[in-house]
């Protein structure tokens, strides 16, 4: 069996039919079970967690209605999981830990998206990248992601090298550096997540690179499946591409979760 745990509802009417749109197609292509993982900034219970203009203006869905819709969709026996994506920032770790602590989750994701002020998976950042010192950026993002494992508040983080989307790749040599983290990552316990999204983006590969497998092969990092649909069509895309990709680094398994405790899956 095949499970797809990376999805968000927010594009579409907060309903069941707009749920089992997204099981029609998970169904379609093989994938036996989904997750829903909706960005936490959209919450107005969240809004403390990522207080920035960006945020702000998308902190327009509620958290109990969103619960409320998931949870009715489990009490129809539909294949379902219930997860949230956070975006991690080191300094709302304190927070992040309080809030978590108010509502039950099969899982939570914790993603870095953003370096301090710098959302740099923006389009409309690029020129914020233009002007940036591309080594840095990357130096800073791994070591934000290592922190986020180490923060011990999530099941797995997604996209772990998402920091490549713009294709803004560094002079210098990072690759013992990278390893060095994925090395530490490895002893937090924590999953990392394998994703077709990267396809879908201006890099044109999945998340995280054959480089990062390797490593995640080495260490015996458990990974967690997903697509990161946005919208319906894209359940479980490109799975029929990832999959062998993965098999192909040594990796044969995967993780499910329910209310935080894993099971492992064979491909
Ligand atoms: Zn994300
Ligand atoms: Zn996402």
């Amino acid at each position: 069996m095949l499970v797809d745990y990376h999805m968000h509802l927010e594009n579409g009417p907060k309903t069941l039919d707009y749920v089992e749109q997204f099981l029609k197609v998970a169904k379609r292509r093989g994938i036996s079970e989904i997750g829903f993982s909706e960005h936490c900034y959209r919450f107005k219970e969240a809004r403390h967690l990522l207080d920035n203009a960006w945020a702000r203006e998308r902190n327009v869905d509620s958290l109990k209605e969103y619960l409320e819709l998931l949870n009715r969709a489990k009490q129809k026996g539909w294949p379902i999981k219930i997860g949230i994506e956070v975006d991690y920032l080191p300094e709302a770790e304190g927070r992040i830990r309080e809030f978590l602590k108010e509502y039950e989750f099969d899982y939570v994701f914790g993603s870095v998206h953003w370096l301090d002020d710098f959302g740099f998976d923006l389009k409309e950042n690029l020129s914020v990248w233009e002007q940036s010192d591309v080594t840095q950026v990357w130096k800073d993002y791994f070591e934000t992601l290592l922190k986020a494992a180490e923060s011990g508040l999530f099941d797995s983080l997604p996209h772990p090298d998402l920091i490549k989307i713009y294709n803004f790749y560094p002079k210098e040599d990072l690759n013992s550096f990278i390893a060095e983290i994925f090395r530490e990552i490895a002893k937090t316990g924590v999953a990392l997540e394998a994703s077709t999204a990267g396809w879908r983006k201006p890099i044109g590969e999945m998340y995280p690179s054959t480089d990062i497998l390797e490593l995640i092969k080495v260490h015996n990092i458990p990974i967690t499946l997903a697509s990161d649909a946005h919208f319906p069509e894209d359940v479980g895309k490109d799975f029929d591409r990832m999959i062998p990709i993965l098999q192909k680094a040594g990796i044969e398994e995967f993780l499910r979760f329910n209310k935080h405790q894993r099971s492992k899956e064979r491909f």
